[in-house]
Order: C-alpha cells, then structure tokens, then sequence
C-alpha cells in the first residue's frame, strides 16, 4: 500500500513484504532485515535514523518510500493517562485506537479497529451509528500499532480488536495482522484479545486457524428476544447457536473465553437475566466481564440508554457468580474523551466520511 502519494509506506508490512521492496530497489537483501528493525524494534520514523544504512541507500529509500502510512490527525489525553488517536487512512478516512494504561499493572494495552465503521449496528454503540465504510487491510491495522509506539515511544504489551468495526466481518485482513503483531511488532498471541459480536462462520474460522489468542463475545444479554434488540446480528446468529460456535472454539484450541456484558439501565441488568445469564455458560469454560454502559449520543444527541446504579451492578454480579465463573466489573478507562467501550466514533470529526 502507498502513502497516496506513490511511495510505499512500510510500516505495518511484513518482512517478506519488504524483502521484496528492498529487492525491487535492487538493493541486497540484508538491508530488508535492517530496515524491519529499525522500525519495528526501535520504533524509526524516518530513513534518516537509520544510521547503519549508506547515505545513498537512505536517499533512495526516501525517493520512493516512507516509514508510516497512517497520519495522526489528533490525539486527545484523558485525565486517567488514557491515550485516544485518531488516524488518517491513506484514502482520507478516519479511525480511532486508544492506548490505555493501568495503575495497578506495568502493561500497556492499545485498542485497535478493524474497519471503519460497522455494519452490525449495536443500538448502544456510537460506531454503530456511523455505518460501514470500508474494511481496514492487515498493513492499516498493524500500522496503528506501530504509531502509537512511535507517538508515545512506549511498548505496548497487550492488543485488543475492539476499537471500530467487527472483525470477524474482516476475518482474512483481521487473521492476517495477528500473525504480523505476533512476528514483526513481537506480541504474542496470549496477549491478543479480539472481540466479535458473534459471528458463528468467523468464530468457526478463528477456531480453524487454532491461534493462542483470546476470544471475547459481546453477548450483552441472555435471551435472544432482548438481544435481538440491541445486538441486531442475533437474528442471524441467535444467541443458542453462539453458545454451540464457542464450544466448538473451546474444544478446538482449549483457550478459555471471555463473555463480555454491558450492562443497560432497566434493559439488561434485571436479576432474572443475570440467572439466566449464570445458567446459559454454566458448562461454557468462560470468564464474565460486565461492563457499566458509557452514556453515547445517537446522531441526533439523544442519549439511548443510562448505566444502572452501583447496587444494581454489584446485585447483578453476585447472581451471575451462581454460574462457579469468575465475574468482573470492567474498569473504566479515558470516558472523560470518549474512548470507552462503545464510545468510538471519530468525534473530533464530522461523520460520514
Ligand atoms: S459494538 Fe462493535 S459490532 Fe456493535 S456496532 Fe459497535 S463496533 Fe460494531
């Protein structure tokens, strides 16, 4: 992919991708191995740094390449060390990632999307409401990655795909830049978290390929009547037949998953559906994180939905805890800029890019 300006950006390609660049340019191909850490062991934003490649070599690669592809156009810091990015793809469209930080740990988790936009229209999210616009390529989504280390010239230990868009719409692209994290930028699968809506054919996929990684399902609500509501992709993968998918994922790649909830003021936090919610993963091998709704205005500012109290939070964990798995309460992060759970959706910008 170029820079829209007919160089070639390099970051956020795999080695193999470079190596064949390099070789184009006729240089050797030793210079594709220096190349590929200098930008992904010692985060490089230029040519220029590379100072073990000849001044000749650096104006050539200048000539008809760059390092980054995606354009930060904003970055806004929340008063919790919360990092929110947005990004200009080479085709002028916007994304968000988040790099988020914890007091209680030294890790550093970025938050990435996979799309802009989403077709899948969660009635809670703000994504939902921009519409799909176009699937991200692995190069995009790994060169989000690549420049919030560059921005903060901090290592990011822990990557989570549940920024913009499903990607288990984008299941190839998606696939594709989990191998390039785990090879280029060094990050393990076990520390790669990717979170679908519940897309039993992508699910199935995931499981076929038998990565390491983490799989989270916004399921949201325990009975497809309600979540046919505010997850709209359970009409076609009702909420029975994702139970089955996870199992198969389960027993596929014996990777524990991890049942995301948000919780909906007087639409998802009533006892009943924590019961119900406690006996339909009962034999699921899951953890439960429940996850406070952050107030998100639809395009005509109105606000949907409003977070349950503390006590209604508190009562709704303790029955869902009848299920023998561990329930969390997900710790907010940067809600004073938007970019909590559900909260992404280019704010600084106009939608409908
Ligand atoms: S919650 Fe995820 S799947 Fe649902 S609309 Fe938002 S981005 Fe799409």
């Amino acid at each position: 992919m170029n820079d829209g300006k007919d160089k070639i950006a390099l970051s956020g390609k795999s080695l193999e991708e470079i190596s064949k660049f390099v070789k184009e340019l006729g240089l050797p191909n030793y210079r594709a191995k220096q190349i590929h850490s200098w930008i992904y062991s010692k985060y490089a934003d230029s040519f220029e740094q590379m100072s073990d490649l000849s001044k000749e070599t650096r104006d050539l690669l200048n000539e008809r390449a760059t390092v980054g592809l995606l354009k930060l156009a904003h970055l806004e810091v929340s008063n919790d060390g919360t990092r929110k990015y947005l990004f200009q793809l080479p085709d002028g469209k916007m994304v968000e990632s988040v790099l988020m930080s914890f007091d209680d740990r030294p890790s550093l988790s970025a938050c990435v999307s996979s799309q802009v936009g989403c077709a899948v229209g969660c009635t809670f999210c703000a994504t939902g409401f921009l519409g799909f616009k176009r699937n991200l390529c692995a190069q995009e989504i790994v060169d989000q990655v690549m420049s919030i280390q560059r921005e903060s010239g901090k290592r990011i230990s822990n990557i989570v795909y549940m920024g913009q868009g499903e990607p288990l719409l984008n299941t190839e692209e998606v696939i594709e830049s989990i191998h390039r994290i785990r090879d280029s930028v060094g990050i393990g699968q076990r520390h790669i978290t990717v979170s679908t809506s519940g897309i039993i054919p992508g699910i199935d996929q995931l499981a076929k390929e038998e990565l390491q990684i983490t799989l989270a399902l916004s399921l949201h609500a325990p009975d497809s009547d309600t979540r046919d509501e505010i997850v709209p992709i359970n009409k076609k993968f009702p909420v029975p037949e994702l139970i089955e998918s996870l199992e198969r994922y389960y027993n596929k790649t014996g990777r524990r998953i991890t049942i995301e909830y948000v919780l909906l003021a007087g639409v998802t936090d009533d006892p009943d559906q924590a019961v119900q919610l406690a006996e339909l993963v009962r034999n699921l091998h899951c953890n439960i994180n429940l996850i406070p709704y952050n107030p998100t205005r639809a395009k005509d500012g109105a606000v949907l939905y409003e977070r349950p109290s503390m006590e209604s939070q508190r009562r709704f964990k303790q029955l869902a805890e009848s299920s023998g798995k561990t329930v969390t309460i997900r710790l907010e992060r940067g809600t004073d800029i938007n970019a909590a759970c559900g909260q992404l959706h280019n704010s600084f910008i106009e939608s409908g890019k």
